[in-house]
This record gives C-alpha cells, structure tokens and sequence, in this order.
C-alpha cells in the first residue's frame, strides 16, 4: 500500500477486429465506470485506435499503442509515429519483450522511443524482464536494473513523472505462470525502485508508478495488488474478455 494511483492496462497484442473491437469496449466502458482509484487503459492494435477513442469517448478508459517508432516521419515503411499516436492516444507500451525478442528492440531503441513519446505528450509504459535462462541463472536484478537504466537514459525528473514502468518477466507472459506476489514485490521494491530513485531523485523516483505484467488474472490480481510495491498491472490475455478485464481493474481498485 503506497501513495501512488493505481493502474491496469490492457494489452491486446494482435487481437480483434474492428467489430470486435467495438463489442468489446462498449461492453467494457458501461462496466468500468466508478473505480476511482485506477488508471485504465487498453492498448488496442494501431487499426482500431481511432475507433477505440470514439467507444471510450469521455469515460475513463483511456487509449494506448503497443509500439511507435522514434522518428518524426519518413521512409519507414509500416511504421507509425508519435504524431499521429498523439491523435488517439494517451500512453503508449514500448519496450514489450514480444518486440525485444521478435523484433530485435533494444534498450537504445527503446530509449529513443521514450524521448519522442514524450515530446508528442504521449506516457510511455515501459517494459523490462528477465528471460526464464537469466532468472535461472541468478541474473534478474542485474538485467531489470540495466533494461531500466538505459531506457530512461537522459530522461529529466519532470519527464520521468510521465513515465510508467511494467515489470513483466518473460517467463511468466502467456505461460499462466505468474511470478509470487512477494516474488515480483521484491524486483519493484528493492530493483527498480532504488534506480528511479538514484536518476530522478527520492521524491520523483517514489511517484513513478510500476505495474506488474505476466499471468494476471482475477484469482491471482488482489494478492499481488496486494502488495506494498506493485500499483498495478499490465495484462495481456485477461485483457481480450471484459468480465476478466473489469475484476482485474476491481482488484486494484480495492487494493487502494
Ligand atoms: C503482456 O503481454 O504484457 C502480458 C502480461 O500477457 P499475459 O497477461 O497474457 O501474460
């Protein structure tokens, strides 16, 4: 239990159509009204983010991207700037360990990503983890702390209050096998936090938020929303179905 609000996006990956899409929002925005103490986002595909502003309209479900690239504009095909993100969007979650290993995303790139978002007035969400080899290997506090220091390179305190970081070890993403509530507490509390600490200061390394992402579920969301260091969480399955997207949210209502 902390000072800072709480947070729930959802993640859609490649998932829904454009009629899906609406069906699934309108379903989720009648439900979502009065949870007073969360920040809710879903994160739709770029072909559906027009359509979910106008089915979000002024409810308090906001909109974000899955990606962006760093340029302002040009020659890059099949890519989509901050710009025209800014038209629709919020947030937007860079960094995702389906993009840093499918797509070879580095944390050079992902830092680029974050200054740009930025400077459009966009809130990146930004994804670390460690791989199921790394975590076996005793590497996780020396990889979250490294993906954490070099994708908030040269960022400012002011700029750093914009940003929210999502824990979510790859292992535990889509694989239904979550990380312990005390588990993932541990890697916010004692990893990452001192790092926001240290490049921003205590007060603004104390406000930035970080969820946790990998397996979230109704069951297992109030036990880890439970917890003193996660304020939140970035959800990935649960997300695509509103009964399991709205428990969630709940669950981190209630935690508050
Ligand atoms: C994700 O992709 O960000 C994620 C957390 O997925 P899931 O909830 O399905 O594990």
């Amino acid at each position: 239990m902390n000072n800072r609000r709480a947070m729930v996006a959802g993640n859609w990956k490649m998932n829904k159509t454009l009629t899906e899409t609406s069906e699934l929002l309108k379903a989720m925005v009648t439900l979502l009204s009065g949870f007073s103490k969360v920040d809710i986002v879903v994160c739709p595909p770029f072909t559906n983010l027009s359509l979910a502003r106008l089915e979000t309209g002024e409810s308090e479900v906001k909109v974000g991207a899955q990606n962006m690239h760093w340029q302002e504009k040009g020659a890059f095909t099949g890519e989509v700037s901050a710009a025209m993100l800014a038209e629709f969007c919020d947030y937007v979650i860079l960094g995702h360990s389906e993009r840093r290993v499918l797509f070879a995303e580095t944390d050079e790139t992902v830092n680029k990503k974050v200054h740009t978002a930025l400077e459009h007035g966009l809130k990146p969400i930004v994804c670390v983890g460690e791989s199921l080899e790394q975590n076996q290997a005793g590497q996780t506090a020396a990889v979250v702390e490294k993906q954490c220091r070099e994708s908030l390179k040269d960022l400012n305190a002011e700029q750093a209050k914009q940003v929210v970081i999502a824990y979510e070890p790859v292992w535990a993403i889509g694989t239904g096998l979550a990380a312990t509530p005390e588990g993932a507490n541990e890697v916010h509390r004692d990893v990452i936090r001192p790092v926001l600490r240290e490049l921003f200061g205590a007060e603004t390394g104390d406000g930035v938020r970080i969820l946790y992402g990998g397996s979230v579920t109704p069951d297992n969301a109030a036990d880890l929303f439970g917890m003193s260091d996660i304020d939140g969480g970035l959800i990935g399955g649960a997300s695509l179905k509103a009964e399991s997207f709205v428990a969630i949210v709940r669950a981190a209502n209630d935690a508050r």
